[in-house]
């Protein structure tokens, strides 16, 4: 089912008029066993995504000598609490969900600890729902240019979750705004580097986010439910 699933998803996207080969997808394995995590593998995934750094450890740990060699992502899509930033850095090639400037002056300073660079985007709350978390649209921008001036976090781009709707089409609004965002700050030379990353959409709404210029797609049920 899980291999069915995936190649499912990847006739969609080369079906489509865009260069697919662009479009990561990640699969987002919450509350998944290992075992469906080693199928999707083997169905041609690499990037794995968590939400909670205790469960993401522990996955990495038994599963990093299982994989036979094959160079698996991590990303960390949850909201991440101060105490886990230090684990947190040590598994994490991405860290999605960057929703405060202290989190990444915290993330820098566990980072240059064991010399790494980490790479992160930044979460905004684009529909501005107070149950999610992330920077306000109109706060990003500042964010951004603070977060670019830390040394050892390499900022990539934008993250957003948007609310759960009816039709994917409801949530295009906010994969847009996301996307005029990053041309915004891309436009302005907020950093001295472009940020390419758009990682948005999920199961229930990706087609509407592909549209709007999602390169990095976080699907959980599309994957691993029937
Ligand atoms: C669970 C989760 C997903 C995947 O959700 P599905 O609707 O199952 O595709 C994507 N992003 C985040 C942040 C999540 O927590």
């Amino acid at each position: 089912m899980i291999k069915e699933n995936i190649l499912k998803i990847k006739e969609y996207l080369s079906n489509l008029h865009i260069d697919s080969q662009a479009i990561v997808v990640i699969a987002i394995s919450k509350n998944r066993p290992i075992e469906q995590i080693k199928q999707a593998i083997e169905a041609g995934i690499t990037d794995i995504g968590e939400n909670k750094v205790q469960e993401a450890v522990s996955k990495y740990n038994a599963m990093r000598y299982a994989l036979c060699g094959k160079p698996i992502r991590w990303h960390m899509v949850g909201h991440l609490q101060a105490n886990k930033i230090k684990q947190a850095v040590k598994i994490f090639d991405l860290i999605h969900s960057v929703d405060t400037l202290r989190l990444a002056e915290e993330i820098n300073k566990q980072a240059a600890k064991i010399n790494k660079i980490q790479d992160i985007l930044i979460e905004v709350n684009t529909s501005g729902e107070t149950t999610k978390f992330g920077f306000k649209p109109e706060e990003a921008i500042a964010a951004v240019r603070q977060i670019a001036g830390l040394k050892n976090v390499n900022l990539k781009g934008l993250m957003t979750v948007a609310p759960i709707v009816d039709s994917p089409e409801q949530a295009r609004p906010y994969f847009k705004l996301l996307r005029e965002l990053r041309e915004q700050i891309n436009t302005l030379h907020i950093t001295r580097y472009t940020l390419h990353i758009l990682s948005m959409g999920m199961t229930d709404d990706f087609a509407a986010a592909i549209q709007e210029g999602a390169n990095m797609l976080r699907l959980g049920r599309a994957i691993f439910e029937a």
